[in-house]
């Protein structure tokens, strides 16, 4: 009785500075999601950022643990805005395929290490823009993350993502078959069921595609009229949720604006009259221009030495167009097409097809991207009481974006899941 006595403050005395650990994490220099700051540290406390400043005002407890990262960079972690956690590259398994032939749990278990993946290149936090085809797989993804039997960045999710009959893959097979699809077809009336139902299921916003390649000729044609888009908003709105609409024809981002959506992906072809649309409506645009880049790439372009496909063209276009305009931009790559983990590829493309600089990409990944998925007062900042979400890199990525390639440290929630410094 006694020796438990004893023993019993002790086990306490543990669990409370578990709970409770504090760092002092001292880099050469800070991002604080707006700003670059010579000299700043950042005092962690559990799960939050306590307090932040020039290194000589920051107090930390005789109990916390000094960090010390010289010739590093201190970031927000990153913000990765358009994932597919659970597809792989398009050039190792085609898009078919993962659909078609391989399991929701055999896809899981890849998922697993995608987002390991992901949460060691530094992003902390991803929003997930639809399974295509693995159902509610994100929803146990998202759970398993959260309770700590993986690691992996916090997601925000889609679930199965919407589509109008007819419009969506896998196609092109004998109409005898039953084919499942990537994501689930309602129209009219029925798509308030439906975007109710996969609410209820876990997605925590509304994914829908406003067009898709079924034109006559396979071009991007829109989907659903625009009282149909209005339809699925106002239901999702009411949920206290958000919509975002898959869009590359202008006639479907002029509805998916006109509707509500508060984000648009992809975006092939927007023009002056459809960005200044976007800014009235303060739509924010995710190019996704990594997904065309590397697909391009899949179908045999030698990128520096063939001629640029018509694609790539149009895409440059469309960016320079935004970026002159003033458009709000996320970053968001469609990373799943292109191996996860290497999600600073889009912000590199960035740079090369918009000529987008590195202080606003660094804003794009971390403030804009927190405030695109209606978090901006938890993460993409490193500013007292938010959730001590940080990373660091070898180098200073304000000179030169692929300077995030060389993480050195990953925090998520207070907990160290990347320390280069300690090897
Ligand atoms: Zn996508």
């Amino acid at each position: 009785m006694k020796f438990l006595l004893i023993l019993f403050p002790f086990i306490t005395a543990i669990a409370f500075a578990q709970q409770k650990q504090s760092y002092l994490l001292q880099p050469d220099r800070v991002f604080d999601g707006t700003e670059m700051h010579e000299g700043w540290a950042v005092l962690v406390e559990g799960d939050k950022i306590s307090s932040v400043g020039p290194k000589e005002s920051l107090k930390a407890s005789k109990d916390a643990q000094i960090i010390s990262m010289p010739g590093t960079t201190l970031l927000p972690g990153l913000i990765e805005g358009h994932s597919h956690l659970l597809l792989y590259p398009y050039n190792i398994t085609d898009w078919d395929t993962q659909v078609l032939k391989e399991s929701d749990a055999y896809r899981t278990a890849r998922a697993t290490v995608h987002a390991k993946n992901t949460l060691m290149a530094g992003f902390t936090t991803v929003r997930d823009l639809g399974t295509e085809g693995a159902g509610y797989s994100d929803v146990a993804l998202k759970r398993a993350i959260n309770e700590g039997i993986i690691p992996g960045p916090r997601m925000i999710v889609a679930g199965r993502a919407i589509v109008s009959t007819g419009s969506y893959g896998p196609k092109g097979y004998d109409n005898d078959m039953q084919i499942m699809l990537g994501a689930e077809p309602a129209d009219g009336n029925d798509l308030i069921r439906v975007v109710r139902d996969q609410i209820g299921k876990g997605a925590d916003f509304i994914k829908v595609y406003a067009d898709y390649r079924w034109g006559p000729k396979g071009e991007d044609q829109p989907s659903f009229t625009l009282d149909e888009l209005k339809l699925i908003n106002e239901v999702t709105r009411s949920s206290g949720r958000y919509l975002v609409c898959h869009a590359k024809s202008k006639e479907a981002m002029r509805r998916a604006i006109l509707a509500g959506a508060e984000t648009i992906e992809h975006g092939d072809f927007i023009d002056e009259e459809i960005a200044q649309l976007m800014k009235e409506h303060k739509v924010t645009f995710f190019p996704t221009v990594a997904a065309i880049d590397a697909i391009q790439q899949y179908r045999g372009w030698k990128k520096g030495t063939d001629e640029e496909p018509a694609a790539v063209k149009q895409k440059k276009k469309s960016l320079k167009i935004a970026v002159n305009a003033g458009v709000t931009i996320g970053v968001g790559g469609d990373v799943g097409v292109f191996p996860h983990g290497e999600n600073v590829y889009e912000m590199e493309l960035m740079a090369e097809y918009g000529g987008m600089k590195p202080m606003d990409l660094l804003k794009s990944v971390t403030t804009v991207n927190a405030r695109a998925l209606h978090m901006e007062n938890e993460i993409g900042a490193v500013r007292s009481g938010l959730k001590a979400d940080l990373m660091a890199v070898r180098g200073d990525p304000s000179k030169s974006i692929s300077e995030l390639r060389k993480v050195q440290f990953v925090m998520k929630d207070g907990v160290i899941y990347r320390d280069e410094g300690k090897k």
